[in-house]
């Protein structure tokens, strides 16, 4: 099974496989090391061989105790590789998969450290692009911190960049998970620092409710939500720390607090979270159990579709409605009439007063058997729309993110 990277190098154990490649438990001159090998499909690619050399000194230059540290680049053949420091622990989603939400003391002191090590490398011209649970690790060695927490490191610098590329992108234009993507992103203006304070708060926002703010549902509907709804409150969080993740969630990027400012705000917060225990939040998806349709996702939380389960939310929640929500939820089965362009055409009448609102528990009781029907074609039209903008913003532009979260990169803050 062992196998060599280079002439250092010698890859023992498959640690786990992600999108870009499998990461290796390995051996190196000075001592056990994570080797991510990148995919044979990426290490063929003389163009991203290329950028991986040049990105060498920014990679390796990146050192912080919050970051997990990229010490070597390895070309050798058909191998492309990045060796890491090896972190002894596991990764965030592990532990939100198996906790479901965080005490609000562990959940700031882990998104703080996360801060400070993203306030590092944005001083350093690096923006990572590619924040989420699965790339934040815990290093189970290290010690306890506020909370109980160990300490937090976030992984995946620079390889999100690595396989970024306009000729990818546009050949696959795979579409991974868009919860954690700014509206600038989706609008298909460069990334700058602020992306990564937005997918840090939406991660904060994660831990402590159990959900992401705008998942949930097909990715077309879910970009929308970024670019045009307003974060739902989370019943009995402090208020100042609300202020936080709201302000960190605000669609201008400017309005966003910058890494270091937010991590220093967070640490401030922890004396008052101490001993709090989880909130107390309604699941999105409980509702989806007894087969509501207006929830796209529904299979149990034991189901090996889980990952994708989390941050379900209704298409539709009842509350602080934008103010297109209507065109899409309350749309309707034309009638034989409408359809031979009879004369009451086929716009949708508006809302009478008294009627139930889009989303709430009459509106879905009355609602139930129409949506049965029409809830396919809603989230086909919403994605069609939400993927169609981006795939005409993310084009020729290589400023622009391709619709690839998981293959997104870092660039200049
Ligand atoms: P993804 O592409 O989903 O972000 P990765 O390829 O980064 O996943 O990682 C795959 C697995 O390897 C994960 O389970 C992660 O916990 C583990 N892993 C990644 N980097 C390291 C590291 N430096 N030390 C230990 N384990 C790691």
């Amino acid at each position: 099974m062992a196998r060599k990277i280079g002439s250092r190098y010698t890859a023992n154990q498959i640690l786990g496989r992600g999108s870009a490649g499998t990461v290796w438990l390995g051996e190196g001159p000075e001592g056990p090391v994570a080797i991510k090998l990148l995919r044979e499909d990426l290490a063929s690619d003389q163009e991203l061989v290329g950028r991986f050399v040049q990105e060498r000194t920014a990679l390796l230059g990146l050192d912080h105790p919050h970051v997990v540290a990229v010490r070597d680049l390895v070309v050798d053949g058909n191998d492309l590789a990045l060796v890491m420091d090896l972190v002894r622990g596991t990764d965030l989603r592990t532990r939100l998969d198996r906790e479901r939400r965080l005490a609000p003391e562990s959940a700031v002191a882990i998104v703080a450290d996360v801060a400070d090590g993203l306030a590092a490398a944005h001083a350093a011209g690096v923006v990572h692009r590619d924040v989420k649970p699965e790339n934040v690790l815990l290093d189970m060695q290290g010690p306890l911190g506020p909370g109980g927490s160990h300490p937090a490191l976030l992984t995946d610098f620079g390889v999100a960049k690595l396989i970024d590329s306009p000729r990818r992108t546009r050949a696959t234009k795979i579409i991974g998970t868009p919860d954690y993507l700014a509206p600038e992103i989706i609008e298909g203006l460069p990334p700058r620092a602020a992306v990564d304070i937005y997918a840090l708060a939406t991660v904060l926002y994660e831990l402590l409710a159990g959900f992401t703010p705008f998942g949930g549902g097909h990715p077309g509907a879910v970009l929308r939500r970024h670019v045009t709804e307003t974060v739902v409150p989370l019943p009995g969080i402090p208020d100042e720390l609300w202020q936080l993740i709201v302000q960190c969630l605000a669609k201008a990027p400017a309005s966003r607090l910058r890494a270091s400012e937010l991590g220093a705000r967070l640490r401030e917060q922890l004396p008052l979270l101490a001993g709090m225990p989880p909130l107390d939040v309604d699941s999105p998806d409980a509702e989806s159990a007894d087969g509501d349709e207006a929830y796209v996702e529904t299979a149990e939380p034991s189901a090996p579709a889980a990952r994708e389960r989390r941050g379900a939310v209704p298409l539709v929640p009842g509350a602080a409605p934008d103010s297109n929500r209507d065109t899409h939820t309350s749309m309707r089965v034309p009638g034989p009439d409408e359809l031979a362009g009879g004369a009451r055409g086929t716009a949708r009448a508006p809302r009478a007063a008294g009627a139930p609102r889009p989303g709430s528990a009459r509106h879905r009781a009355s609602a139930r058997r129409r949506r049965i029907t029409l809830g396919a074609a809603a989230v086909a039209l919403v994605a069609a729309v939400g993927v169609g903008t981006w795939l005409a913003t993310s084009g020729d532009d290589a400023g622009a993110t391709p619709p690839d979260t998981k293959n997104s990169a870092p660039a200049s803050p």
